[in-house]
């Protein structure tokens, strides 16, 4: 087997330190940032106690923009960027905040629009201002990879743009930024977290460094997603569901997602289910599916996580999806045939051409028969 492994992110990891942005900042030359940041933050006053706190290092702020942001917020940006000169930049927030920052940070060196790039197959430039990563939720893990995923609401699609311009120069994780998740999104971007570990591992893609960094993450998520859900400041289970974020980051980016992340896309874009809740929908279908793959590779990561196997893994699965209050099923959508048709269809994205077992539009369509069919 032949297998590469490069991760360009410096990564700064504990409680506080999204107090020393100023300072590495400054250390690193870097000059009149803008912080892109979601409206929590601006409301409770901390986005200006950042900028405030920053000695003159952030001098900018942009918060107009959605969860799962659209090509023309990203455009938005930009052009405040263009207009005001900006150095570098900071993206605290969920990674809605980061994804949309990545593309902004290299669209504002050009006068294009990054709809050209979005789902179009052309290449993104590779210049971009410098980036610091800050995540609030665990999470996407956008913060270590080179994904920026981006919605074209006018065209109905959503999709990644993958390109090594969108690392982040440092990714600075601090997980007191995660105790104001409400449970709902904690659980959500959790079950995001299991997605892209478990996808990591079994993807074509997957190599022995992705795959250790799989494990410790997945293992993190089952033992402490239910308690950061049920305890919100509970400090251990906050900063262990960030660890568990960053690694599946660091699990998935290379070896990338596979058939769960390939249907979350329809699910979020035509239903509107948030991202992480729509990938936990499929995980333990497609852990059945997958179960006997790979020579016995997904036994054995069952095993790891002490499950006797991967039937035992997908209960497991299917019992935190209950425990956190995601849902199990679509039953609530009364899906029509033509809406089962259009999830199949949609289904069919590159990601699913990742998956270790080949996945037909039959075995699509019993999957969303019987979503629609269950509670
Ligand atoms: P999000 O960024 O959309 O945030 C969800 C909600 O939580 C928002 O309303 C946000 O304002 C709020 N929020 C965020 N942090 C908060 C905090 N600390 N306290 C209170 N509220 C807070 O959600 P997400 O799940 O982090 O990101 C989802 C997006 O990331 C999707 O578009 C998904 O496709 C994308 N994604 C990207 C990658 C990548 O590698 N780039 C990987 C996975 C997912």
């Amino acid at each position: 087997m032949m297998w590469d492994y490069e991760q360009p992110v410096d990564i700064r990891f504990g409680n506080g330190r999204v107090s020393e942005i100023g300072e590495l900042a400054r250390e690193r030359g870097l000059r009149n940032g803008m912080l892109i940041t979601s409206g929590h933050f601006v409301r409770d006053g901390f986005a200006q106690r950042l900028i405030d706190d920053s000695a003159g290092a952030l001098t900018g702020m942009f918060s107009d923009f959605s969860p799962n942001p659209d090509v023309s917020e990203v455009d938005a940006c930009a052009a405040v960027m263009r207009e005001s000169g900006t150095g570098f930049v900071v993206a605290m927030g969920g990674g809605s905040a980061m994804d949309l920052a990545k593309a902004a940070a290299s669209i504002c060196l050009t006068e294009d629009s990054i709809a050209d790039y979005h789902g179009t197959g052309k290449a993104m430039p590779q210049e971009h201002l410098p980036l610091i990563a800050v995540p609030t939720t665990a999470g996407t893990g956008s913060e270590v990879t080179c994904v920026s995923v981006l919605t074209n609401r006018a065209l109905g699609k959503k999709a990644p743009i993958v390109s090594d311009g969108f690392f982040p120069d440092l990714a600075i994780v601090d997980p007191e930024l995660t105790y104001s998740v409400p449970p709902y999104v904690t659980a959500c971007t959790g079950m995001d977290v299991l997605s892209q570990a478990i996808e990591g591992y079994w993807s074509k893609g997957h190599q022995p460094i992705c795959d250790a960094c799989a494990v410790h993450a997945a293992k993190l998520v089952f033992r402490w997603l239910p308690v950061a859900v049920a305890e919100p400041r509970n400090a251990e289970a906050r900063e262990k569901m960030c660890e568990a974020s960053v690694i599946a980051g660091l699990a998935f980016t290379l070896p990338k997602t596979t058939s769960s992340h390939a249907c979350s896309f329809p699910l979020t874009n035509i239903h509107g289910i948030p991202h992480g809740e729509a990938c936990g929908l499929t995980l333990d279908w497609f852990a059945r599916i997958n179960a006997d793959a790979q020579h016995g590779r997904v036994q054995e990561f069952a095993r790891m996580l002490g499950f006797a196997d991967v039937d035992a893994m997908a209960d497991a699965i299917h019992d935190l999806k209950v425990t956190i209050g995601m849902r199990t099923g679509l039953k609530d959508l009364a899906l029509s045939e033509s809406q089962i048709d259009d999830l199949v269809r949609i289904s069919r994205h590159p990601n699913l051409y990742n998956n270790p077992v080949d996945i037909t539009d039959e075995m699509l369509r019993d999957m969303y028969e019987y979503l629609a069919a269950t509670d």
